[in-house]
């Protein structure tokens, strides 16, 4: 068993503390005027990045771009994005040297009570013999799948139902590490119509690397059981503010015409979403201009900024509107929201996978998705993105592609988007990680490390890092990871009789 003590490099979070993004409120109150208005010799200006230039060219043509295309091509980009650019330029991501650190990284106990969660409902399920399938979205250096395979392994009928791993990780090398990490710097990876394969170095394993969840077969008579740790937060989002028009004034767009409810037009009969979208900074912007907290002004001043997009986009017609959830903020001034259709599209095709749909109906929904991050548990999430570099946090404008872009994860949304995609799921959560983690026993799981190590000065040590890193992942303090990070299942639907473990519920074997 690798050492826990490995793991506990005391260095920040990809969270970070959570405060208002600077770049908010107050560039949510300007207007992107066009290039006109801010002559730019822009063939003179030095980007930071190949990224940074490429972006500028493209908003050049085509204008101010939505926040989430800014975001994409930040980070899974062609060209130097933060994760498809990153270790050919010559850095990591995680860890101490990188720029943040995730639970699995912190310690093992976190991927294997993950483990131990999957194999509670593959008992619970039935323990089906066949069919299984183990499914990671965002599975970074592959640490967690790792430990949770290891696990698994301890229960032999599960591990011996499982036909395959499905790894989805847009990076060609973290797929690369995650190889090295599951089947051996050795094992050889082939290429595929679906993607590339390899043999997992427990049990012998088939597992499979694919670039998006779509290229994974669906197949009704498979039990998926599907992860995805600090993915969801990384998945570009759409922001929006509302605004007041002038009395005289009247919405001209279909969203105001004719699909919100009377309520709705009665609250709020003249306000509009507006779409915050992204171009470059005009020449001699200075962090007073931007609104920089005073930690971030030593850095130079972001080469990009967010403002508020003077016409309605096609974006800001049909997102804002697309659930009740936002409409009902309408009442509300100057309302902030963050939509994430990305997040959607995974959370429809989670649920399809374990319980089927209406138009292609799964004879006997089964599996689960357990997706872990962090966001708020009833509110939509608004002003949330954030960059972080080298521990620390910086402005997400900044240095496109050397910056992790994120933001906090809508769980509603995600509840929303499987239980309407899928009549044969339901969901539990989002409840706090600390509940999740020692409903678990992460506690006794930590303990038992601690007493295979026996005495003496390094085993001390050791266990001191043990019990330091548990409770960092369950600290219930105001940004403490056990607090922040929530966790959220999908299961089959069974009329919320049974609960799973970890949200209330026990082993049902
Ligand atoms: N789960 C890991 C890594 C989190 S970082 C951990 O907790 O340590 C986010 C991961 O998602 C990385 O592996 C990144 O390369 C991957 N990723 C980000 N956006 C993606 C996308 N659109 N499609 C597939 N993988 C993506």
């Amino acid at each position: 068993m690798r050492s826990n003590v490995l793991r506990t490099a005391q260095c920040g979070l990809r969270y970070l503390s959570r405060r208002p993004l600077s770049h908010g409120p107050k560039v949510a109150h300007q207007i992107y005027r066009g290039f006109a208005a801010t002559p730019v010799t822009r063939e003179e200006r030095q980007w930071s990045t190949p990224l940074a230039k490429q972006l500028a060219e493209a908003i050049n043509i085509t204008g101010p771009i939505p926040l989430a295309s800014y975001m994409r091509m930040c980070l899974t980009g062609d060209i130097g994005g933060y994760y498809t650019g990153a270790i050919e330029a010559g850095r990591d991501q995680f860890g101490r040297k990188g720029d943040f650190i995730t639970s699995p990284e912190i310690s093992q106990i976190f991927g294997e009570l993950i483990g131990v969660w999957f194999v509670a409902e593959w008992m619970s399920q039935g323990r089906p013999k066949q069919g299984v399938e183990l499914i990671e979205v965002g599975p970074g250096r592959g640490t967690l799948m790792d430990d949770m395979l290891r696990t698994i392994r301890n229960f032999k009928d599960m591990a011996s139902s499982i036909d395959t791993i499905y790894m989805v990780e847009a990076s060609v090398e973290l797929r690369t590490a995650q190889k090295n990490l599951l089947c051996g710097k050795d094992a050889v990876m082939t290429e595929s119509e679906i993607g590339w394969h390899s043999t997992s170095k427990y049990n012998g394993l088939p597992i499979v690397w694919t670039d998006s969840i779509k290229a994974i077969p669906q197949d009704s008579s498979k039990t998926p059981f599907i992860v995805a740790h600090e993915f969801f937060d990384a998945l570009p989002i759409h922001a929006f503010q509302l605004v007041d028009l002038p009395p005289t004034q009247k919405p001209t767009t279909p969203e105001s015409n004719n699909k919100t409810s009377s309520s709705d037009s009665a609250a709020a009969p003249n306000r509009q979403w507006r779409e915050m979208v992204v171009s470059p900074t005009p020449k001699g912007t200075t962090h007073a201009d931007l609104g920089t907290p005073q930690a971030e002004r030593h850095d130079p001043v972001p080469e990009f900024q967010l403002t508020l997009s003077p016409s309605v986009t096609r974006h800001a017609q049909y997102l804002p509107e697309s659930s009740p959830r936002y409409r009902a903020l309408k009442s509300i001034p100057s309302a902030l929201i963050e939509v994430c259709p990305d997040s959607s599209i995974y959370a429809s095709d989670f649920a399809t996978r374990i319980g089927g749909s209406s138009t292609s109906p799964k004879p006997r929904p089964s599996g689960a998705a357990l997706i872990l991050d962090y966001g708020p548990t009833d509110t939509i999430p608004a002003n949330s993105l954030r960059g972080i570099r080298q521990h620390r946090r910086v402005s997400p404008f900044a240095a496109p592609g050397l910056v992790d872009l994120s933001a906090d994860v809508d769980f509603g949304a995600i509840v929303e988007a499987a239980t309407i995609a899928s009549p044969g799921v339901e969901c539990h959560g989002p409840v706090e990680q600390a509940y999740f983690l020692e409903a678990m026993g992460v506690q006794q799981r930590a303990e038992m490390l601690s007493r295979k190590l026996g005495a003496g000065p390094n085993a001390d040590e050791k266990k001191k890092e043990i019990e330091r890193s548990w409770k960092r992942l369950v600290d219930r303090g105001p940004s403490g990871m056990g607090k922040i990070y929530k966790v959220l299942a999908i299961l089959p639907e069974n009329e919320g009789r049974r609960r799973p473990v970890g949200f209330g519920g026990d082993v049902s074997p």
